[in-house]
């Protein structure tokens, strides 16, 4: 039996970016998915791809024009998931890899969804909020013909938040003339937003951290952390961490790298990065060193917490940490991860690491439909569970096949999808 794949024109030829990655880890995991191989095509191309223009109002006059995406790459589980970036180097194969992670992601954890992702190729910060409302609605109700709360729900990712996801159900509510709380997660709270979901991520990532810490008989409390990114995930895994004990001895972001050998205040980081918006300036560090010097920083953990592609072959073989836990989305290369693996470096992948979010979001999206809240010590008890839970059955399978835990969970969550692919069979 041959197979004959065409290859899809959107694709770019000698693609490198975050695309790529995604497609090598498919390759690695493909060995070890037995029959279900068959089908392992429909994972390296998203099922529906959609590209909108974004023209809005400017507030001198004039008209500016932004292009966005809405890529929904599996559906055999579920409806789409997955949040909405707004950013000035957004792309349509980023936002295709980011939705594919998606889909292994949910998978993994078993939330019953597919793998979606948005983004909006602008720097919000240019924006004035009247602009950057403009612009969400604009792009929100272009994409709202393929979104909806049994379709692809939309959450917060990078430099989007709660007002984003308010501003993104009025408009789709407004457009379908009733009130549709379940199409996005991650709202405020007033408008049927979970506890605790903001907190999710970081939350997932300290949580899974344990467990991984537990496995290296290593001590939370003394150990050293160093994490990139200080955003809605690293700075809240951080705070979580430093809370137990770990001394947070050097955080990085787009503003610089500050370093403390006895540790950061993570909570007045916190503080400072709200009102300033960077970790740039901060008066409790000891430090500020060269952005190169953070990956070889003296540490325990690493968090990668930021973009994609930050841990490759270039600075790999620095890393000192014992345990790298990936909040970001496709943070580490497969070369990286090679050199990583060499050196006994222990990473708990992305679609693991940072899975609390969409975890939390799943809950928000139950809670919508039923009109019935949880208490916060409910959810984060859930989530907790959830997350241990998944962790442990990719540990078992790293053991039991002696691969790393990101093709274990890849292992996990390719064969649910495709499973489900395969007994949904084809239509026609
Ligand atoms: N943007 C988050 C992620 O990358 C959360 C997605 C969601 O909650 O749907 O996992």
């Amino acid at each position: 039996m041959s197979s004959h794949h065409q290859i899809p024109s959107y694709l770019t030829p000698h693609e490198t970016g975050p695309w790529s990655v995604y497609l090598e880890q498919i390759d690695r995991v493909t060995p070890y998915l037995g029959h279900l191989s068959r089908w392992v095509e429909t994972l390296k191309r998203p099922k529906r791809i959609l590209i909108v223009d974004v023209p809005i109002e400017r507030d001198d006059g004039s008209i500016s024009h932004f292009e966005g995406y809405r890529v929904q790459h599996n559906t055999s589980r579920g409806p789409g998931k997955g949040g909405v970036r707004f950013h000035q180097d957004v792309t349509l194969s980023e936002v295709m890899a980011l939705s594919a992670w998606m889909t292994i992601k949910n998978s993994a954890v078993n939330v019953p969804y597919g793998g979606a992702k948005g983004g909006v190729r602008v720097d919000p910060k240019t924006l004035s909020r009247g602009e950057l409302m403009r612009m969400t609605r604009r792009y929100t109700s272009e994409i709202g013909i393929i979104i909806g709360p049994d379709k692809d729900i939309p959450a917060p990712d990078v430099n989007t938040n709660e007002q984003t996801m308010a501003w993104m159900m009025d408009t789709y509510s407004m457009n379908e003339g009733r009130t549709a709380t379940g199409v996005v997660t991650g709202k405020p709270i007033s408008l049927g937003g979970s506890l605790g979901r903001r907190e999710a991520t970081g939350r997932g990532v300290f949580v899974v951290g344990c467990e991984a810490a537990a496995k290296r008989g290593l001590n939370i409390a003394g150990s050293k952390v160093a994490v990139q990114g200080f955003g809605n995930v690293g700075g809240i895994a951080a705070r979580l961490f430093s809370d137990a004990g770990a001394k947070i001895v050097a955080v990085q972001d787009h503003g610089g790298t500050i370093f403390h050998s006895n540790g950061l205040d993570a909570h007045k980081l916190l503080e400072h990065v709200e009102i300033n918006g960077s970790v740039a300036g901060f008066a409790g560090a000891e430090a500020v060193i060269p952005s190169e010097e953070f990956w070889s920083v003296d540490c325990d953990i690493l968090i990668p917490a930021a973009l994609e592609q930050q841990i490759t072959e270039k600075n790999a073989h620095k890393i000192r940490a014992k345990i790298i836990l990936e909040g970001a989305n496709g943070p580490t290369t497969p070369e990286a991860d090679d050199i990583l693996s060499d050196k006994g470096v222990l990473v708990v992948p992305d679609v693991i690491a940072n899975a609390g979010g969409v975890t939390v979001s799943y809950f928000e999206w139950v809670q919508d439909f039923s009109s019935y809240f949880w208490s916060e010590d409910e959810i984060n008890q859930r989530l907790t569970r959830i997350m241990k839970e998944a962790f442990n059955s990719v540990w078992h399978v790293t053991e039991d096949k002696k691969v790393s835990l990101r093709t274990a969970a890849f292992i996990i969550g390719c064969s649910r999808v495709l499973q489900a692919r395969e007994v949904r069979g084809l239509y026609p």
